[in-house]
């Protein structure tokens, strides 16, 4: 038969990435996302997958984002054994990651039991810790470059895409045909991460496209963030950072250090209030390609750890000025909520998102100039003042997309766009077809098509 790919997720949105490729003797998935935001979207988690999970011969992993790895879990809950790739970096993160989306599903249930906010009964979580730790049993790590053979004439290579720590380019061969899916995109000459890495073909290519329609900001990316953290001064209040605990976070913490050092901020004190994210800074601080090796460069002067509970709700009574980091990044759930309903109603505090906020979500809302918002059940009045800045954005956007295209030697066959929204997607597809000239399609959810 001839191979085929299903888009099963991230095709007209941005999460959920989940590709089933089909070779007619083995059927890989690549990426195995979880949806999030909209509510249409979310209840595709729960749909049994339109596979059966225990004839894949294996999951080949980008990185470790939960839009491309929270899926996992839930796969192995549905009978998935086989074998899940990834980089070893991304290994790492992942064991930290899919914990964490694990307690929050199982917390999630237990309010919705203990309030009667869902109309299950009994509410249940997608997945469990134990799950997790199933589908964490089943991780191959495997180095960068090197590729692996999956047996049934299929092998794979993991390339450097410069997102976030371990995040890469998958190449997946096929007998003669090559399929390139570009993952998770990241930026040129930012610090921390390495460039995303140029390949030199495809027959088939999959090119992400979060940013297809934007150009982020060249001028002084730090601009937000000043005036952010101007304005906490100012006014004594909170600066609250919702941020994505793996990649953002220590990100804007070597931002807030450089601003220091520089002297354009004064040194507030900066809590990182996140259990993920501060296990997540500790692998980023082992990164072999890290600048400034044992003096930890994600530090500014005055910072915290909020590591328990308790240390998180000790906050509440601490005045600004100050930063407080806290996830999740597009406040779909994590501590940020909590801090959100005490701080929202308060005019002298300012948020900041630094991320991408996908439709639904109530970073989205705020972002978009909600002025109230539901937490936890109830209706929070929105007083604060509402940044937001795609300076830190960890992903290219449509110029740095084109220049990694441009690093191809001859135009794939067919290029698909995925994991973007509508606009974006088609914005991009529009460079592709006419300044490069090469044939491409928008990804259409559910669609398969052929790779031959
Ligand atoms: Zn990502």
């Amino acid at each position: 038969m001839t191979p085929s790919l299903t888009f099963l997720g991230a095709a007209g949105t941005v999460t959920g990435s989940k590709f089933l490729l089909d070779t007619g003797e083995a059927r890989l998935l690549l990426e195995c996302g979880l949806f999030q935001g909209l509510k249409e979207l979310r209840l595709q988690n729960w749909a049994p997958p339109p596979f059966d999970p225990a004839s894949l011969q294996a999951v080949i992993l980008s990185h470790a984002h939960i839009d491309h790895s929270g899926y996992l879990p839930r796969l192995a809950r549905v009978g998935f054994k086989g074998p899940i790739y990834c980089t070893t970096w991304t290994a790492d993160l992942l064991r930290i990651m899919l914990s964490d989306a694990a307690h929050l599903q199982e917390e999630e249930a237990d309010y919705a039991n203990r309030h009667g906010t869902s109309t299950h009964q009994p509410a249940l979580p997608l997945f469990t810790v134990d799950d997790a730790e199933n589908a964490l049993g089943l991780v191959k790590p495997v180095a960068v470059n090197t590729p692996v053979a999956m047996g049934r004439g299929v092998s794979a290579r993991f390339i450097r895409s410069g997102h976030i720590l371990g995040a890469a380019i998958m190449e997946v061969r096929v007998g003669d045909l090559k399929v390139v899916h570009s993952g998770d995109l990241g930026r040129y000459g930012v610090p921390i991460m390495p460039d995303p890495e140029p390949v030199a073909r495809a027959d088939v290519l999959l090119v992400e496209s979060t940013y297809g329609n934007r150009l982020h900001p060249r001028e002084d990316p730090a601009a937000v963030l000043v005036a952010a953290v101007q304005r906490a001064v100012e006014h004594k209040g909170w600066l609250l950072i919702p941020a994505f605990a793996v990649g953002r976070s220590q990100e804007i913490l070597y931002a807030l250090r450089e601003l220091e050092k520089a002297g354009r901020i004064p040194s507030l004190g900066v809590y990182l209030d996140s259990p993920m994210a501060i296990e997540a800074t500790l692998i980023y601080a082992r990164h072999p390609e890290e600048e400034d090796p044992g003096t930890g460069p994600f530090i500014p002067r005055r910072f915290h750890l909020a590591k328990s509970v308790q240390d998180s709700k000790a906050l509440n009574d601490v005045d600004g000025p100050l930063i407080v980091i806290s996830g999740s990044g597009m406040a779909t759930g994590g501590r940020v909520l909590h801090h959100l309903s005490h701080r929202l109603p308060d005019p002298r505090t300012t948020v900041l998102f630094v991320g991408y906020q996908a439709a639904g979500t109530r970073g989205r809302l705020l972002r978009d100039g909600a002025r109230t918002i539901r937490i936890f059940g109830e209706e929070v009045a929105v007083r604060a003042t509402i940044m937001a800045s795609d300076a830190y954005s960890a992903h290219a956007d449509q110029g740095e997309i084109l220049r990694w295209l441009k690093g191809f030697h001859q135009p794939p066959r067919m290029t698909y766009i995925v994991h973007g929204e509508p606009d974006a997607a088609l914005a991009l597809r529009e460079k592709i077809t006419q300044d490069l000239g090469w044939p491409g399609v928008v990804a259409e959810a559910g669609a398969t098509v052929p790779l031959r």
